[in-house]
C-alpha cells in the first residue's frame, strides 16, 4: 500500500480529525490502542448479513470503524497489522483491500480577465459550452434530472452559482457542503450549471438554474482523500435520487468494492463520469477505468488532446479540458505581486507559499545552492535548476533572506510549487526575460507579496475540466427522453460523438468529442437505443 506520496501534511490532518469526529463502533475497542501511524487503512467486505459480527471483531481485533458502505457490505477499518491479519483469515470477511488515495485531477492555470460583480458588465461563454453543443438546446426540461457531483464542496453564495438548486452533504472536516477550501469543486460545479444571461461571469452547460445539483463533499483544501470517502459519497448521490454522478477525480490504485459499487449503481439506473486522468501517459485511472464509469479525456479550444490527457483503451469520450473558463470561490487561490525600483512585474506565486509580503534589497542567490550571509534581510534571487524550487527558499530563508524570487531557466513564466514543504518567507515564480532584466537591478528596493486572489473566476487545465461537460451534457440530453435508462444516454452520447484522432474508438478521445445536439437529435430519431 502506498498512501503518503501525494497528501500533504495539511492533508494527513484533516483525515485525522475527521477519523477522530467518527463514526460508530470506537467506545468497545478492547486491545491496546496502537498508535495512528501503525494503522492499516482497509476496507473490510463482509460476507451478507454478517455486518454486525464483523463490527464485533473489528472492535476485538483493536480496530475501529472509520466509515461504512453499507451498499456493498464494506466498512473503512483502521486496525494494527496483527489485528489485520486476524480480520482476514475471518470467516465472515469475503476480502480485505487497501483503502487507496483519490485525489483532485485539475488545477488553475491562469487568472481570467473579467472580475465579476458586474465589473464589465459582461458575460463569457467559455469554449467549451459550444463545442459541446449546449448552446444548441434549452436546459428547460433539467429540472427533471439530479447531478451529483463528488469533490471539494461549492462555493453557494457565488454571484453565478446561487439562483441554482441545490442540496449536499459534507464527508470532509472541513467547512460546509455549500463552501469550498479548495476550489476545484467550485469550478467543476460552474461548468455544469453556471448561470446564463445574468450579465456577470460565464455561462455553464445548463445555464437557467434548472437542474438540480447534490454536492457530495470530499476534498479539504489539501484536494486528496480516501476512496472509502468517495464511496460513502457515491452512495449518498444514490440515495438523493441522482441521475448523474460527476467526478473530476481519480487514482492509481483500482479497488474491487469500488468496482462493484459502481456496476450496482449502473443497474440501479444511475450514469457515472469520471476524469480519465493528468499523467499524460497510458496509465488507467480509477474510477474512471471500471467498465460502469464513463471515463473522460481532454481536449482543447482546438479539439487537440490536451498533453496531459491518459489515453488507455477505457477512454470513452472526449470534452474540453485545457484552459476552462469557471466559477471559483475567491481568496482560495493565492496572487503573486513582484515590485523592482518602483517597476512591477509578472510573478505567480510559488504553491504553497505562505501569504505575506516582504521589502527588502534585490540580491543575486545563484542557483540557490550554496550558503551565503549576504543574503541575510534581503530578497533572493534565484535561478531555476539543479534543486528543487523548496530547497532553494529554504536556504534562502535559512541564510536571514525575507523573501525569494525564482526565475526560469527556458522560455516562459514559471509556476513552481514548494512540494509540501513548509517556508516562512513569500517566494514567487517568474520568466527567463524579467529574471534577466532583473539582474540589472541588483541592490534595488524589491517588494514580494503572496496575497488572497479575490479573483471570482479562473482558467484552470485538467480531464477535471471535461468532465463535468460530459456529465452537464448526459443531464442535458437525458432531460429529453426521461424514460431512457442510463446505459441509453451512455450508448446516444458515444453514438454520435464528434469523430477525432484515429477512426472509430481510439485510446485518446474515446468515440470523441460529446455532442448534445447531435446525441439529442439521435434519440428524438431512434426512440432510447435498444442495447
Ligand atoms: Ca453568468
Amino acid at each position: 500500500m502506498s498512501y503518503s506520496k501525494f497528501i500533504s501534511a495539511r492533508g494527513v490532518l484533516a483525515l485525522a480529525a475527521a477519523l477522530a469526529l467518527g463514526v460508530p463502533a470506537l467506545a468497545s475497542a478492547q486491545a491496546a490502542q496502537p498508535s495512528a501511524a501503525a494503522l492499516e487503512r482497509v476496507v473490510v467486505v463482509y460476507k451478507s448479513g454478517r455486518g454486525a459480527a464483523v463490527r464485533a471483531d473489528v472492535a476485538q481485533a483493536g480496530g475501529k470503524v472509520a466509515r461504512e458502505i453499507g451498499a456493498v457490505n464494506a466498512l473503512a477499518v483502521r486496525v494494527s497489522p496483527a489485528g489485520l491479519a486476524a480480520l482476514q483469515r475471518n470467516p465472515n470477511v469475503e476480502f480485505v483491500e487497501p483503502d487507496v488515495e483519490r485525489h483532485v485531477l485539475g488545477s488553475s492555470i491562469q487568472r481570467a480577465g473579467i472580475t465579476g460583480a458586474g465589473a464589465t458588465g459582461t458575460e463569457v461563454v467559455p469554449y467549451g459550452i459550444g463545442m459541446v453543443q449546449a448552446d444548441q438546446l434549452s436546459d428547460a426540461y433539467t429540472g427533471n434530472r439530479k447531478v451529483c457531483i463528488i469533490d471539494s464542496g461549492i462555493d453557494l453564495g457565488h454571484e453565478d452559482l446561487a439562483a441554482n438548486h441545490a442540496d449536499g452533504v459534507n464527508l470532509t472536516s472541513s467547512g460546509h457542503w455549500y463552501t469550498d477550501e479548495n476550489a476545484h469543486g467550485t469550478h467543476v460545479a460552474g461548468t455544469v450549471a453556471a448561470i446564463g444571461g445574468n450579465g456577470v461571469g460565464v455561462v455553464g452547460v445548463n445555464p437557467g438554474g434548472h437542474v438540480n445539483l447534490y454536492i457530495a463533499k470530499v476534498f479539504d483544501a489539501s484536494g486528496s482523500t480516501d476512496s472509502s470517502v468517495v464511496m460513502d459519497a457515491v452512495q449518498r448521490c444514490a440515495d438523493a435520487g441522482a441521475n448523474v454522478i460527476s467526478m473530476s477525480l481519480g487514482g492509481g490504485d483500482p479497488s474491487a468494492v469500488e468496482r462493484r459499487l459502481f456496476a450496482q449503481l449502473a443497474s440501479r439506473g444511475i450514469l457515472s463520469i469520471a476524469a480519465a486522468g493528468n499523467a499524460g501517459d497510458q496509465s488507467i485511472s480509477y474510477p474512471a477505468g471500471y467498465n460502469a464509469v464513463m471515463s473522460v479525456a481532454a481536449v482543447d479550444s482546438t479539439m487537440a488532446r490536451a498533453s496531459f490527457s491518459q489515453q488507455n483503451p477505457d477512454v470513452e469520450i472526449a470534452a474540453p479540458g485545457v484552459a476552462v473558463l469557471s466559477t471559483i470561490p475567491p481568496n482560495i487561490e493565492n496572487l503573486a505581486q513582484l515590485e523592482v525600483g518602483g517597476i512591477a512585474y509578472d510573478a505567480a506565486p510559488m504553491t504553497g507559499s505562505p501569504r505575506f509580503s516582504a521589502t527588502g534589497a534585490l540580491v543575486d542567490f545563484g542557483t540557490g545552492e550554496a550558503d551565503d550571509p549576504a543574503v541575510a534581510g534581503k530578497v533572493c534571487l534565484i535561478r531555476r535548476g539543479n534543486v528543487s524550487f523548496a530547497a532553494k527558499v529554504t536556504r534562502c530563508q535559512n541564510n536571514g533572506g525575507i523573501a525569494a524570487v525564482v526565475y526560469n531557466n527556458a522560455a516562459g513564466m514559471l509556476y513552481g510549487t514548494l512540494g509540501g514543504v513548509p517556508t516562512a518567507i513569500p517566494s514567487v515564480g517568474t520568466s527567463d526575460t524579467i529574471g534577466a532584466g532583473l539582474l540589472a537591478r541588483i541592490g534595488q528596493s524589491t517588494t514580494v507579496a503572496v496575497v488572497p486572489d479575490p479573483a471570482l473566476y479562473a482558467a484552470f487545465n485538467g480531464t477535471s475540466m471535461a468532465t463535468p461537460h460530459v456529465a452537464g451534457v448526459a443531464a442535458l440530453v437525458w432531460s429529453y427522453f426521461p424514460t431512457c435508462t442510463a446505459q441509453q444516454i451512455r450508448t446516444a452520447l458515444d453514438r454520435t460523438a464528434l469523430e477525432l484522432g484515429a477512426p472509430g474508438r481510439d485510446t485518446a478521445f474515446g468515440f470523441g468529442l460529446v455532442q448534445a445536439r447531435a446525441a439529442h437529435d439521435f434519440l428524438a430519431r431512434r426512440g432510447c437505443p435498444a442495447q
